[in-house]
């Protein structure tokens, strides 16, 4: 985490440096400060310390030799920590146009740093310390989305309960807010945020720099899951000028996955949440400037340079487009049911989920095919299948052979007129409870296991009057589009849209939104990665 830098590595950055003088008691960042330069301890020190409600809290002191900085130093964001002169003395001041130079140029400090980087922020999240407090309750669906907005940024800050913790009394008076209020964000110590959206945390965090809407780059990518990501940092390391805007948190439906388990080169599995974090920090330190709480909400592609519309006056033009937002599967329409995402609640029946609950009885919920076939493979690895329908019967959504398989199944109960009404859990999900019409009593069943088999809706709302989509509002690429139409409109003039291309040039999608797309982690990854290629084609065209 804290590393001495050698005198032939100090000798190799004074070409990317310049030499100041600090002074005892200097503030070199204060938290929320952007632009930091990596400072490079020649004589004296500098501590680095966590502020907030308990006052300082020590980090470190670094000697000469050591180095400042963290995950943050490269991503253009606010400093996390404060950082003042300890003893004066000389540092060596390396900007982050320098700093991102050095990482991708020089193998040996690329990896001493980005590995340093990475430890001190995970150092900082776990300390529990510092000026950003959530106040929320474990009831409140806005105190989870809260919690994730931070877990799911690796942002440090610490959480307290309204309902359990003795100390949050004296802060809601301090801060004139109400138990009621919650979920409340104290940023910085100073500003007072309740229930604040998205945008507006960010903001308030210095995460996010305004966007620079005059230049047009070579590409923009909208979604940074797993495709995204993957688009990013393929396009920043081949040298593309490369935009990518997110919503809500890198990752995407990925991030939501406590472990990945098919995803090659993890034989133990990685969360999603941690290849997210790693595959962001390796596209921003090939120069991709990352934007996370900004939504795309109109494609203008009658154009080029294409618009992205993000709002309040916000466009920002591309010579080529990357559409990577994915799909939202159909959540229960339950406060607490994205809790126990991959923690009870599934979206998938392969052999990965059902290796935890083999031998068990589990929920399938559904009436369409894909749940008629997750009933009938989970009947033959689990001890129960319970099949929930909110209509009548299956024979206007599934296919007779499956509807037969289901009968002949004595494992297989099909409880139409069904929904589910609640979840409980600790860390995992441990009881269910239903109603079925028309006596819509409630039942509590003592079931850890939910596959949800209700389809997901592509993220296409923002390409509407503008990229071919077919009816289920995933988008059409390559030799799924109409040929009869693209002659009709002749956009292409000789040649054929490429295999990841939409219906207008240099406008492509990948992953799951994508018509066709196999939905999965790899999958997204691969479109994602070698639709890079076809971008590069599209640029010299
Ligand atoms: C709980 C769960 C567990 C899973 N487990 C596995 C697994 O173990 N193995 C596996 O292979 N697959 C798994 N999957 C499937 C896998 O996560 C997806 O196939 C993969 O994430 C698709 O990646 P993507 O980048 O195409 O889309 P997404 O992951 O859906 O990412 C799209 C991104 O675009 C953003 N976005 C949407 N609209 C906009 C907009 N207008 N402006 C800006 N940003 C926008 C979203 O916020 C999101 O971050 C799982 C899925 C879920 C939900």
């Amino acid at each position: 985490m804290f590393p001495i830098l050698t005198a032939a590595q100090i000798a190799r950055l004074q070409v990317h440096g310049t030499h100041r003088t600090i002074a005892k008691g200097e503030i070199l960042a204060a938290p929320g400060d952007r632009n930091r330069p990596l400072l490079v301890v020649l004589s004296g020190s500098i501590e680095v310390l966590q502020t907030g409600i308990r006052g300082e809290v020590p980090v470190v002191v670094h000697t000469p030799g050591g180095f400042s900085g963290e995950m943050s130093t490269l991503q253009s964001i606010g400093s996390v920590v404060l950082s003042r002169v300890r003893e004066a003395g000389e540092v060596l001041a390396i900007t982050e146009e320098h700093l991102r130079a050095i990482v991708q140029t020089d193998a040996e400090l690329s990896e001493l740093f980005m590995r340093a980087f990475i430890l001190r922020r995970v150092g900082l999240i776990q300390s529990q310390a510092g000026d950003v407090i959530l106040l929320g309750s474990s009831h409140s669906a806005g105190t989870l989305r809260l919690q994730q907005f931070f877990t799911r940024n690796s942002y440090p800050f610490v959480t307290l309960d309204v309902l359990t913790d003795p100390s949050v009394q004296a802060l809601l008076d301090r801060f004139h807010v109400k138990a009621q209020d919650v979920p409340v964000v104290l940023c910085r110590g100073e500003v007072v945020l309740k229930n604040p959206s998205n945008e507006e945390l960010a903001a308030c965090l210095g995460m996010n720099q305004t966007i620079d809407d005059d230049r047009v780059r070579d590409v923009i990518v909208v979604g940074a899951g797993p495709s995204g990501l993957a688009a990013a940092v393929y396009a920043a390391s081949e040298g593309l000028d490369a935009l990518v805007l997110e919503t809500g948190t890198p990752g995407g439906q990925a991030g939501s996955s406590s472990k990945i388990e098919n995803y090659l080169g993890f034989p133990t599995g990685i969360s999603g949440l941690a290849l997210a974090a790693r595959a962001r920090i390796q596209a921003q330190k090939f120069g991709a400037e990352i934007r996370t709480a900004y939504t795309a909400l109109k494609l203008g592609c009658d154009q080029r340079p294409y618009a992205v519309d993000l709002g309040q006056g916000t466009t920002v033009r591309a010579r080529c487009v990357v559409i990577a937002t994915g799909a939202e599967y159909r959540q229960l329409a339950i406060a607490n049911a994205s809790r126990f995402l991959g923690a009870g609640i599934y979206y998938a029946a392969t052999a990965t989920e059902v290796r935890r609950c083999e031998m068990q009885e589990v929920i399938v919920v559904g009436g369409g095919n894909s749940a008629g076939q997750a009933a009938v493979y989970l009947a033959g690895k689990c001890s129960h299948v319970h099949l929930l329908v909110r209509a009548k019967g299956l024979l206007d959504t599934m296919s007779r052979y499956l509807i037969r398989r289901i009968e002949e199944m004595p494992n297989i109960t099909l409880r139409v007129q069904t929904e589910i009404t609640a979840l409980e859990g600790v860390e995992q999900l441990e009881r269910v409870s239903w109603r079925t019409a028309p006596d819509s009593i409630p039942e509590t069943h003592s079931i850890g296991h939910v596959f949800l088999m209700t389809g997901a809706l592509p993220s296409t709302r923002w390409l509407a009057g503008c990229i071919a989509l077919n009816d289920k509002g995933f988008v059409r690429t390559g030799a799924d589009l109409d040929a009869a139409q693209l002659m009709a409109e002749n956009r292409f003039g000789a040649r054929l849209p490429q295999s990841f291309e939409t219906n207008w040039p240099g406008i492509f999608a990948v992953g799951d939104v994508r018509c066709g797309s196999v939905k999965r982690v790899a999958a997204a990854v691969g479109e994602g990665s070698a639709c890079i290629q076809q971008v590069h084609q599209a640029l010299h065209d």
